[in-house]
């Protein structure tokens, strides 16, 4: 997501009490790297669609639970967000006596006294379009439901009743749908059945059921699924020559890729946006399309594409409030410089990305004085523009440092750390590794960039990189290249290989 308001999960009951979607699932993946042990799935869960706009959905639990949860995004037209849309809840015990299950607040039900709950039923109302999920502070209805064409489109959290804490062993989900309907999801599927791989992978992804089919791309052994709502069908062309470029460019940069199997959906808005999640994403365009619109809806393609490798995927931070300048902020420079080189930016546009970064940090100095990288997201809302602007100016000049030495070396660092990504970074570790890859330099750069340097000293840095900078009170920024002679001026770290 590439918004300001990616939020932090509450508490351990995960609730959210802002939309979170790379972040959530930079926490959420954590059980992924847990080796469970599974003898058995610890739910099957059922959906039919019994008439329109409600889903019948019932569940049986291999391991019992007394909880479950679905996300819980409150805004002033839901109070209690998506649990709203659960009516006739019923619970059982394995002896098939109804067990009471009582809400609990911020999207949770539990049992009295714990009693242990076998089985579940209820109706989920497909009425998420009734409330805009997308206003301040909230995640949009990309990271919850939404109609659209013949399709309904579900977040699994908003969707399905879940015990969080069950081990990561497979889930079923057996979809029993009128005939000319498919599901498109991320989750590996026999005839009409999806398995996740545990309860984190079944809430941390999107899916859609309807008639609309999706378009499947196999490229480079990755196969990337696609579903376009009908009032975006103007940018399919460009939405396709995207996802046939980026990934491969992606992974060449990185040094492989760690997926082989992605989900997208798009669908029509009043702004744009986009939400990313375990194995899946999706965005919202600001409709009726238009040239501009382009320029930010094609960004955030790239960025949240650019999340499979840090982020979502396996870089990312133990705590993810003091790695965010890495995960957001680098992905975000990362996502400039490799569409650049993959031949989506021109030199005008390139030059304006550039210039948006500095402004982002002259602003990140008015909004957050004193606030250093490492301590951004504890005031995510407010340190927005530092986490973004100054972690991408960060990069940008960690790879003209090292660019000047050696043009391999910035990608080196990043596919070192990509490679030790084995486990979530902690924040010495990522800088140990950053540093023994930079001579130092990162952590140097870091120090610098938490003194808030006035824009004269950024422009004299630029300068020596071949970035001539030109600011004028707080707001305007210009970017040149040097005079060049030819159309293509960007420096040489910019370009990249190609
Ligand atoms: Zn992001």
């Amino acid at each position: 997501m590439i918004t300001r308001w990616e939020g932090v999960l509450k508490s351990a009951k995960k609730s959210l009490f802002i939309a979170g979607s790379v972040l959530a699932a930079t926490f959420l993946n954590a059980s992924a790297f847990a080796a469970e042990n599974c003898a058995s799935n610890v739910a099957s869960y059922k959906v039919s669609f019994p008439a329109e706009d409600a889903f019948s959905v019932s569940a049986e639990f291999q391991q019992p639970t007394s909880r479950l949860d679905l996300f819980w995004f409150p805004v002033a037209a839901r109070p209690e967000g998506q649990s709203e849309s659960v009516v006739d809840l019923k619970g059982f015990d394995a002896d098939g006596n109804e067990v009471p299950l009582n809400y609990v607040g911020e999207g949770g039900w539990e049992t009295p006294e714990k009693k242990k709950l076998s089985s579940i039923s209820y109706r989920l109302l497909a009425d998420h379009d009734e409330v805009n999920w997308g206003g301040v502070g909230a995640p949009g209805k990309d990271e919850v439901a939404t109609h659209f064409d013949s399709s309904y489109f579900f977040a699994g959290h908003a969707f399905f009743l879940i015990d969080y804490e069950w081990p990561a062993c497979a889930i079923d989900v057996t979809f029993d749908l009128p005939a000319a309907w498919s599901v498109t999801s991320p989750w590996p599927m026999q005839g009409d059945v999806a398995t996740a791989s545990g309860p984190w992978n079944l809430g941390q992804n999107v899916f859609s059921m309807g008639a609309d089919k999706a378009i499947t791309n196999s490229i480079g052994g990755r196969e990337l699924t696609w579903l376009v709502a009908d009032s975006l069908k103007d940018a399919k062309p460009d939405i396709e020559r995207l996802f046939k470029v980026l990934p491969d460019v992606y992974a060449e940069f990185w040094g492989g890729a760690d997926w082989d199997k992605y989900t997208v959906f798009f669908f029509g808005d009043d702004m744009t946006d986009g939400g990313a999640f375990q194995d899946s994403f999706a965005m919202r365009l600001a409709t009726p399309l238009n040239e501009a619109e382009k320029v930010t809806w094609s960004h955030t393609l790239g960025h949240e594409t650019m999340h499979l490798w840090n982020g979502a995927g396996p870089l990312r931070g133990e705590n993810p409030d003091q790695t965010n300048w890495l995960t957001e902020g680098f992905t975000d420079y990362l996502t400039i410089k490799l569409m650049r080189q993959a031949g989506f930016l021109d030199d005008n546009m390139l030059q304006q990305r550039i210039a948006n970064i500095l402004r982002r940090f002259e602003i990140a100095k008015l909004m957050s004085p004193d606030v250093k990288l490492f301590e951004a997201t504890k005031r995510r809302g407010e340190n927005w523009f530092l986490i973004y602007g100054g972690g991408a100016l960060t990069a940008l000049l960690l790879d003209a440092e090292l660019s000047a030495e050696d043009p391999d070396a910035f990608r080196n660092l990043m596919r070192d750390l990509y490679e030790h990504a084995d486990k979530p970074y902690t924040i010495d570790r990522l800088m140990d590794r950053m540093n023994a890859a930079s001579g130092g330099k990162a952590g140097e750069l870091i120090a610098w960039m938490d003194t808030h340097p006035g824009a004269a000293e950024i422009r004299e840095r630029l300068a020596g990189h071949g970035l001539q900078a030109a600011f004028f009170g707080v707001d305007e920024f210009y970017v040149r290249f040097p005079e060049c002679g030819r159309r293509d001026c960007a420096p040489g770290f910019l370009k990249g290989p190609r």
